[in-house]
């Protein structure tokens, strides 16, 4: 598909605005009735998700020109998907949210590139992944662990690290906890070590398709020679990515995908996961838009009028991962949960997705600001989440704030709860 597939999407907005907010029979209160952070901190319709499409539409038929400044208002935007899902409540036949993949395509053909991302994609091909950081070190969160080497050995679960998580050393802890919680619970994990690459969904955000597919085809040849039936990864951008993203690409993988809470919610139903320890906090949940709404694949593609689309076959984001965390919160001993006003498919965004994080920091912060002060809102002594940019982006923001909520990835939870050891790296 290519930006002029989707005139007739472009066309068919009627400028309602709905798209800047939570749908109004979900609406709580005024003051956190909004959903889109990029038309909310610029307060100018272009900065909506349908201001993007009359952009795009503009474009294409010559009366406006795409230069450096229209191609900043494009990414000053965090992919959040929250415009296409509060959209597909009233109306059947606008995919926003490919309008918005297929506008940064067209800026990276056009050669409007931002100095920031072309940062990323340079880090990317040099060194397998967006942080930069060196590919020989990747491996190195997994020192000690008994897990098998997918690139040589079979096992029950491919597990896909990421970028993030792999690099972050605040955070490999955490993802050293993940597979221990599978170890404990008699699951064979492998991984690519230092051969793992990035999923490439970033790349594919950020308009640069090619490096996309190659990184795809290189993630979907080792699922294929593993012969692994379920991967698992803790990321939740990268889940979005293997589920949605690489079946629109055409590379669909030849197993389940699952979100490591998915698969601690069927260990905690069978009986193989047990959550003993006390943790008496009130949480509240946020819903990564990568596990929510942006995880939801489309069935199919739909080629004829939308309109007349099955309902089925609509991406509207209410098939997201939602209980699966929200489950694994209520089963820590003692815990409570209280919900922000915002949740599931309406879920604001943490502020970090998109490329914003590298490109707009401080737009990132805002945005990820605005998040912590409905957490605060809602009442709760601490904010649970279930990825690693998400836990990345609340935690800076609450130290450069001086917002007061600890802030916590569920993984950490769940291996305090089930009081295992998890090894220090070797
Ligand atoms: S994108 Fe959808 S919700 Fe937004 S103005 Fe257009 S029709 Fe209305
Ligand atoms: S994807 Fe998110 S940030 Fe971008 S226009 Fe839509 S709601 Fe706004």
């Amino acid at each position: 598909m290519a930006l002029a597939d989707y005139k007739r999407d472009m066309e068919g907005c009627s400028r309602c605005s709905s798209c800047k907010w939570v749908p109004f029979n979900q609406i709580k209160s005024w003051r956190f009735a909004k959903n889109c952070p990029s038309i909310c901190r610029y307060n100018f319709h272009a900065y909506s998700g349908s201001g993007r499409m009359i952009i795009a539409n503009s474009i294409l038929e010559g009366r406006s020109e795409l230069n450096e400044a229209v191609a900043e208002i494009v990414y000053r935007c965090q992919l959040c998907g929250a415009c296409d899902t509060a959209c597909k409540v009233y109306r059947d036949d606008i995919d926003l949210t490919e309008v918005l993949l297929e506008l940064r395509a067209f800026c990276v053909e056009s050669g409007e590139l931002l100095v920031e991302h072309m940062a990323v994609i340079d880090a990317l091909k040099r060194e397998d992944n967006v942080l930069g950081e060196p590919k020989e070190r990747r491996g190195e969160w997994a020192a000690g662990l008994p897990l098998k080497d997918i690139n040589r050995e079979t096992c029950e679960v491919f597990f896909h690290a990421g970028c993030r998580y792999s690099y972050d050393p605040d955070l490999r802890d955490t993802l050293r906890g993940a597979v221990s919680l599978l170890l404990d619970a008699g699951v064979e994990v492998g991984i690519a070590g230092a051969e793992e690459s990035c999923c490439g969904g970033r790349a594919y955000e950020l308009g640069y398709r090619g490096e996309a597919a190659n990184y795809a085809d290189d993630l979907l040849s080792r699922v294929k020679a593993s012969g692994a039936r379920t991967l698992v990864t803790a990321c939740a951008d990268g889940y979005a990515h293997l589920r949605y993203l690489y079946p629109r690409m055409g590379k669909e993988l030849p197993c389940e995908v699952l979100h490591i809470t998915q698969y601690l919610d069927r260990l905690l139903a069978g009986g193989r996961l047990r959550l003993r320890n006390s943790l008496p906090t009130l949480f509240t949940y946020h819903d990564p838009c990568h596990l929510g709404r942006m995880g939801e694949p489309f069935l199919s593609d739909w080629k004829g009028d939308k309109l007349e689309r099955p309902m089925s076959l609509k991406r509207a984001g209410r098939k997201g991962v939602y209980e699966e965390p929200r489950r694994l919160l209520r089963a820590l001993p003692g815990a409570g949960l209280a919900e922000m006003e915002r949740i599931r498919e309406y879920a604001w965004c943490c502020g970090a997705g998109g490329g914003v994080l590298e490109a707009f920091p401080d737009f990132a912060l805002w945005t990820a600001a605005e998040r912590l002060e409905e957490a605060l809102a809602s009442g709760a002594e601490a904010l649970a989440t279930a990825c690693p940019w998400c836990v990345r982006a609340f935690r800076d923001t609450a130290s450069q704030a001086g917002i007061d909520l600890p802030v916590y990835d569920l993984i950490d939870l769940a291996v305090t709860a089930a009081g295992i050891s998890v090894p220090a790296p070797a």
